[in-house]
C-alpha cells in the first residue's frame, strides 16, 4: 500500500485512485482530418519510458476529481501531483509528458 496526494483531498491510499493513463496528450486540432493511421497513433500510442512519466489519476473513490501525477515508472514512486491543462509542452528536463 503507499499513498497519493489528491490536489484536492491530500493523501489518501492509492486503492481510492484509477489510473488514467499518459497526461498531457493533445486531441487532435481536426480530427477529421486524420488519416486512420494517424488516428489510431492518437488513440493508441503512448510513451513508455523508464523513469519520470506524466500521468492522469482519478481519484475515483474520493472526490472523483482528474489530477496529473509525476511518477517514476522504474520504482512507482509519485514525486508530485498537480492539476493543469491537459497539454503541456514546457515539461521539466527529463520529465517525458
Ligand atoms: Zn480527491
Amino acid at each position: 500500500m503507499f499513498y497519493i496526494d489528491c490536489p484536492h483531498c491530500g493523501r489518501r491510499p492509492e486503492d481510492e485512485f484509477a489510473y488514467g493513463g499518459q497526461a498531457h496528450v493533445a486531441y487532435p486540432a481536426d480530427p477529421s482530418a486524420l488519416s486512420d493511421q494517424e488516428w489510431a497513433q492518437y488513440l493508441f500510442y503512448r510513451d513508455n519510458p523508464k523513469g519520470s512519466y506524466r500521468e492522469r489519476w482519478v481519484h475515483s473513490a474520493g472526490c472523483r476529481k482528474w489530477f496529473n501525477a509525476v511518477r517514476d515508472t522504474h520504482t512507482y514512486e509519485i514525486s508530485s501531483t498537480y492539476l493543469g491543462a491537459p497539454e503541456l509542452t514546457d515539461a521539466p528536463e527529463g520529465v517525458t509528458t
